[in-house]
């Protein structure tokens, strides 16, 4: 298998006083021209990607970089006959994952756990307010029917021991002095390989599908709240731990509330006449319920009248905010000429200006003193 071993150096196109930055640097640029995802079904291209990887492993450490300058590959050879040192052969995608991330969108099986999903539910004000059960599709990777998870073509034989490692997951290799344990390559620390990849999931024991879960979404959830539904997002590779799925909440705004906390206003506007001479409104409350408001004679724009308890409940707590019903007093446009009659008629009535409108009648003596140089 290693027949023959090219320099590292050589291999990463680098001199051999090469810093840690030019290291990295040649094997960015070599890892992105050769990378298998780029030149499908390329076996050169493929091996060439093996041997850039392999010699970027050891040369970006320094310690492992030490001992092969001083013993080259013998170095990391300690495996006995035949073993022949690591086998990159599984550990194609590893380290450029570990570089790159999910830069190349590649997603390739490996001992770490599955990713968590972020997804987004719309849900209306009145949802947001009782409380709602959501079913939610997820694309997700699930455990492949075909070869039970297990990555294997032949059922029956399943995964073997790993020929490298003997089951251990672990290794050992002589670097110079030092006698290095670390993860199994071929296997990934599993201490099991495949032999026959099942053709459905191609190894990876885990298959890409749409999954509906239904998610209970509290009463009084606000919006953007996140909620976390724990191991439900993609599952890992073989027996790995499976992500988190985390559930973004869109509350969509209503045309006669708005929220504020947990308290919840709602602005109704009154005939001038109603505030004049007070009444009995009938409002509508969030729970679908109606509520009776009375208006006081002189009621002015801008006041609040409080329904308590009927705002949202506030989540972890049985505490509920207040309802906030906010007048505002229309002016009647359009008068009909009997209107106008009866209000000049209204107006030339009054008797006093100040207790009949006290604001304006303040305000206007306040001008009365600015001009005069008082203010
Ligand atoms: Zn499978
Ligand atoms: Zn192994």
């Amino acid at each position: 298998m290693m027949a023959t071993k090219l320099d590292y150096y050589a291999v990463l196109e680098i001199s051999r006083d090469a810093n840690s930055d030019e290291v990295k640097k040649a094997y960015r640029r070599l890892a992105m021209q050769y990378h298998p995802d780029r030149n499908p079904g390329d076996a050169s291209a493929e091996a060439r990607f093996k041997e850039i990887s392999e010699a970027y492993d050891i040369l970006k450490d320094d310690q492992k970089r030490a001992a092969y300058d001083r013993f080259g590959h013998a170095a990391f050879e300690g495996g006995g006959p035949g073993a022949g040192g690591f086998d990159f052969g599984g550990g194609l995608g590893d380290i450029f994952e570990q570089m790159f991330g999910d830069m190349m969108g590649g997603r390739r099986g490996g001992r770490r756990s599955g990713s968590d999903i972020q997804v987004q539910v719309s849900i209306s004000f009145t949802e947001a307010f009782a409380g709602v059960r959501k079913p939610i599709t997820v694309p997700t990777r699930v455990t492949c029917e075909s070869c039970d998870g297990t990555g294997s073509a032949d059922r029956d034989q399943g995964a073997e021991t790993c020929p490298t490692c003997h089951g251990a997951g672990k290794v050992r290799a002589q670097q110079g002095f030092f006698l290095v344990e670390r993860v199994c390559p071929t296997c990934h620390g599993a201490g099991k390989v495949v032999r026959n990849p099942c053709t459905v999931c191609r190894g990876a024991g885990t298959v890409e599908r749409d999954r509906t879960l239904e998610v209970a979404i509290p009463a009084g959830v606000e919006d953007g709240t996140r909620i976390r539904l724990s191991g439900e997002g993609e599952a890992g590779g073989k027996g790995a731990q499976p992500g988190d799925l985390y559930v973004h909440i869109a509350v969509e705004p209503h045309p006669i509330f708005q929220r504020d906390g947990a308290n919840i206003y709602c602005r109704v506007p009154l005939r001038m006449t109603q505030a004049a001479l007070g009444t009995e409104i009938e409002v509508p409350v969030v729970d679908g319920s109606r509520a009776k408001v009375k208006v006081p004679a002189g009621t002015q724009t801008g006041e609040n009248f409080r329904l308590r308890g009927k705002g949202f409940s506030v989540l972890r707590s049985s505490a509920r905010g207040d309802m906030y019903i906010q007048v505002s007093v229309e002016t009647p446009q359009h008068l009909t000429r009997r209107q106008r009659e009866l209000l000049d008629e209204f107006e030339a009535e009054a008797e006093d200006h100040a207790r009949a409108n006290p604001e304006s009648t303040g305000f206007f003596s306040k001008v009365r003193d600015f001009f005069e140089g008082k203010l």
